[in-house]
């Protein structure tokens, strides 16, 4: 039998690739209107990082890591996210003894060991950025008008933006004691999961979707009603500078995201064009988690986007356009073998001067190589035969207009490029 791609990876090949490389360049564009840096981390760290960073009590170290021994005995972890390990190497480095703001970008693939659906896999990829040095909204902002901006310059529609802030940690203590309470209350209402995780993480209940927690979760207290002067003046001024910018939005009283190292604003970025996978990206600002890992107190704000489930959308939202790609280079085709040899060396030459070409690696006849030449989408097709190899000429060939001219040999590259 023969061996298939691990549930929940995916091959990413032929037109689906030409997708990831629009959002790719989009992203490097992006963040550097933005003045992000690229930064990149292995794929693999400590374990202990995660179990600090992200936290315990989530799904993410509960249940999803990709956790092996290696040889020499240590815990090794496969990423599934990117704000510990980014923060990780902020402090190995001292980076902010350089400069007191960073501002980091990154692409790639993260590990979480889910139940694969459409938009879920055990094996996807995050495009993302961190703000690292400032505690002032402005940072926020800046933040969420990047992911913003990559979003809309991708071309994705539906989708909305939800805020919310979870306060400082003595904030969220005294709002936890009482949501502790009320849960208790309602302890029989509520899902055997919440029942569960209801003392470990309460907030967490907040966001469950199952209809039995659902109707208790709308009664609850709210945790805007706990907020301190500070943290409603952040939110606030965040909000404002998002208005400014024409950015529109919702405060979501419920939005809590998953992880423990989150402290004021949090933001997602949602859609109802996925089924149940209805997060795109989203993020927040992450004050605690510096000190968390042993690099002192150092406010920082991020984001991450699901490259995958940011294509799947915009495929969705543009389903009337097929992505048909534009006729591109040149075919070069040998007219009998005396002509092979020349073909190979115009066809170098034509490289180097920035023309994409294809030359026929299966010593096919003229009329198989025209039918390749159609298959491959190229622009022209230049024939050499014995004529031509004669008179130091080639026939091109025009695919759309169907026109030939005859030029010289010298001439091909300003021809190709002149159209192109
Ligand atoms: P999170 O770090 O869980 O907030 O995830 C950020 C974004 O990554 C989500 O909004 C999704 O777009 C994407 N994402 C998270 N988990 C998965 C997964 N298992 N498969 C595909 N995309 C994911």
């Amino acid at each position: 039998m023969s061996i298939q791609a691990v549930r929940g990876t995916k091959d990413i090949f032929g037109d689906e690739m030409l997708k990831w490389h629009r959002a790719e360049e989009v992203f490097r564009e992006v963040a550097l209107a933005f003045n992000y840096r690229e930064f990149r981390t292995p794929i693999f760290e400590q374990t202990e990082l995660f179990k600090r960073g992200v936290g315990q009590d989530t799904d993410i170290v509960g249940k999803e890591m990709y956790t092996f021994e290696d040889r020499g005995g240590d815990s090794l972890t496969l990423r599934p996210e990117m704000t510990a390990p980014i923060v990780r190497a902020c402090v190995e480095h001292s980076l902010l003894h350089h400069n007191p703001i960073q501002r980091l970008w990154y692409a790639g693939p993260q590990f979480r060991y889910d139940r694969p659906q459409k938009g879920r896999y055990r094996q996807f990829h995050q495009f993302g950025a961190e703000c690292i040095g400032s505690p002032h909204p402005e940072a926020d902002a800046e933040i969420i008008l990047l992911a913003h901006e990559a979003l809309e310059r991708y071309g994705v529609r539906s989708f909305s933006l939800e805020i919310n802030s979870l306060g400082t940690a003595d904030v969220r203590s005294t709002y936890r004691a009482a949501l502790i309470a009320y849960l208790e209350e309602h302890k029989d209402q509520l899902s055997e999961d919440s029942q569960k995780r209801m003392h470990a993480n309460p907030l967490r209940v907040l966001d469950s979707k199952d209809e039995r927690d659902k109707s208790v979760i709308q009664n609850a207290p709210l945790l805007r009603d706990y907020l301190d002067a500070p943290s409603r003046d952040h939110l606030h001024a965040v909000l404002a500078l998002l208005d400014n910018a024409g950015v529109v939005y919702t405060v979501n009283p419920y939005l809590v995201r998953g992880l423990d190292y989150y402290n004021h604003v949090v933001f997602e970025f949602t859609t109802d064009a996925l089924g149940t996978q209805n997060a795109i990206g989203g993020g927040g600002r992450y004050d605690p988690l510096f000190s968390m890992l042993g690099g002192g107190e150092q406010p920082a704000v991020g984001f991450s986007i699901g490259i995958e489930r940011m294509i799947l959308l915009h495929d969705a939202d543009h389903a009337e356009t097929s992505a048909e790609q534009q006729p591109r280079g040149v075919y070069i085709s040998a007219i009998g073998d005396e002509a092979r040899l020349p073909v190979q060396s115009i066809a170098l030459q034509l490289r180097r001067s920035g023309v994409h070409v294809v030359t026929d690696l299966l010593r096919r006849s003229v009329k198989a190589q025209m039918k390749d030449a159609n298959r491959e989408n190229v622009a022209f097709t230049i024939m050499i035969g014995e004529a031509e190899l004669a008179a130091k000429t080639a026939v091109i060939k025009d695919m759309k207009t169907g026109e030939q001219v005859t030029v010289e040999q010298t001439n091909i590259g300003s021809v190709v490029l002149a159209h192109e």
